[in-house]
């Protein structure tokens, strides 16, 4: 484990009497429920805030940041605490605002296609309010994440390949800033030209430039016909190289999604998948019936040209559901290839064009550091992870995967790639984030926060120092 380093923040006690005024038993100084809102999936140590604030209207949150700003409190909003990279630690104590309870559906407008909800609304909750409508919201982090904490990590996941990602998907929000005053970003139009984007400085933000109260959301029409496969490859180069042909040729394809042999002896030990121990691609497809039917006798040739072999088809959403959630569980289905361990996940992403040359140089270093790390990816976007399974208590093991984490990192910068495809920067990658942009963007971040949180209040120490 990493472990922490800033003291935790005394709270005052005038702050701890008015938020327990405004909250009731919905502000919690409890020592369990500071810490599990202090830790995450990262290999970060907890650092727990000093009280947890259950927020549940937009009045409250404006009253919330509005005290915090004048006692000068840290705050750190938080959704489903879901994210990888350290975004939720309380790095110097303070209040963590919770926005689960904000989870109303605030209008659907069918014929427009758009959803708008309060940040706590989860994208599998929000989906099971569509369903009737004909409608979805295609973004699905492998978590049951919250709408506010991906617009914050401008999210993606296996969908992004055919619907974008956060980016791409959010029309409007509703933002507390630092200064205590509410701003809404745009309207409900599908594009605009209104001065400063000012949606798109908010989405990826990471919770430090203001707390999202409310976003609208694109939907699309839920396809006439869907299918969905699995096969297998000889190798991970053969998989790679069948998914970089597949878009290169312009097939519209869902979702690519590729899984290795390890990762696949995990989902068969977890999900009774009963897939045979090699790398293998994970397919959907989206469309009218000819549509799909063409896609898939394209994929077909493809696969069948670099070794694919034993399409497995889902074609009832039962068989789909199944398929899809093995794919979704195969983080936690990994944990248990080494019981107790801890995890180290990598995020990097290519151009397409590299794709290949980097899983294949990335399956190498693996090879040699003998670690043992299943390799999954988001590869139809050049996007893939590499989840290393550690002892957290032993130090060598620690800095054998962070080693490989940053040799990871380069090979993808030295390709025009991305040190984070998805999950963003958090605590851990503020180093890459200098590697990759240089310091006069980083600079330019830098004042965008001084400008908005002169008093760096807002999830502090997080995206760089401050
Ligand atoms: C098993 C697993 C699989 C995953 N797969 C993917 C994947 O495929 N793609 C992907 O993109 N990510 C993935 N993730 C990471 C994670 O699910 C995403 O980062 C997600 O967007 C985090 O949402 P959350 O609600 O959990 O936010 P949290 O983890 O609670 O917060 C994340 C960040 O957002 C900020 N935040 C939260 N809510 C708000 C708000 N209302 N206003 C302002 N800031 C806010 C927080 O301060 C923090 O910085 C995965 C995680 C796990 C555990």
């Amino acid at each position: 484990m990493i472990p922490s380093s800033s003291p935790a923040f005394p709270l005052p006690p005038a702050v701890l009497d008015a938020l327990r005024q405004l909250l009731g038993d919905r502000l919690v100084t409890s020592a369990a429920v500071c810490d599990q809102h202090g830790r995450d999936e990262s290999i970060f140590a907890a650092m727990p805030p000093a009280a947890v604030a259950f927020a549940r209207c937009t009045d409250e949150v404006l009253a919330i940041v509005r005290l915090c700003r004048e006692h000068r409190v840290p705050l750190v909003p938080y959704g489903a605490g879901s994210s990888l990279e350290g975004h939720t630690l309380a790095t110097q104590g303070g209040v963590t605002l919770n926005l689960q309870q904000m989870d109303r559906l605030v209008a659907v407008h069918d014929e427009d296609q758009t959803a708008t909800v309060q940040p706590g609304v989860t994208r599998k909750a929000l989906n099971a309010a569509l369903r009737d409508k004909g409608l979805f919201f295609p973004i699905d982090p492998g978590a049951d994440a919250t709408i506010g904490g991906m617009c914050a990590t401008r999210a993606s996941g296996t969908n992004a390949v055919r619907y974008g990602t956060m980016r791409e998907n959010v029309l409007n929000l509703t933002v507390v800033t630092p200064d205590g005053q509410l701003v809404k970003t745009a309207r409900r139009a599908r594009k605009s030209a209104a001065g400063y984007d000012l949606t798109r400085l908010f989405v990826g933000s990471e919770g430090t430039l203001g707390v999202v109260v409310e976003a609208t959301v694109k939907l699309h029409p839920l396809p006439e016909s869907i299918s969905a496969a699995v096969c297998a490859f000889p190798s991970i180069d053969t998989a790679v190289q069948a998914v970089v042909q597949i878009i290169q040729v312009g097939v519209p394809i869902a979702r690519c999604e590729f899984v290795d042999s390890v990762a696949i002896r995990a989902l068969n030990g977890h999900s009774n998948t009963g897939l045979p121990e090699q790398s293998h691609l994970f397919f959907e497809f989206h469309g009218s019936e000819t549509g799909v039917r063409e896609q898939v006798a394209l994929v077909q040739d493809i696969a069948g040209e670099f070794g694919g072999e034993r399409f497995q088809w889902a074609d009832t959403p039962e068989e789909r559901t199944r398929l899809w959630e093995a794919r979704h569980n195969v983080y936690f289905a990994a944990l248990l290839l080494r019981p107790g361990c801890r995890s180290v996940v990598t995020d990097v992403c290519v151009p397409i064009s590299r794709l290949a040359d980097c899983v294949n140089q990335t399956a190498d270093d693996l090879r040699q550091s003998g670690l043992l790390a299943p390799i999954v990816g988001h590869v139809g976007d050049g996007n893939f992870h590499v989840q290393m399974l550690i002892d957290g208590g032993c130090a060598d093991e620690l800095e054998a995967a962070e080693a490989l984490n940053a040799r990871l990192v380069t090979r993808a910068l030295g390709m025009d790639g991305t040190c984070t495809g998805e999950h963003g920067i958090g605590l851990h990658k503020q180093a890459f984030l200098l590697e990759e942009l240089g310091e006069a963007p980083v600079a330019l971040m830098r004042q965008i926060k001084h400008a908005m949180d002169p008093h760096n209040l807002m999830n502090p120490g997080k995206i760089f120092a401050f």
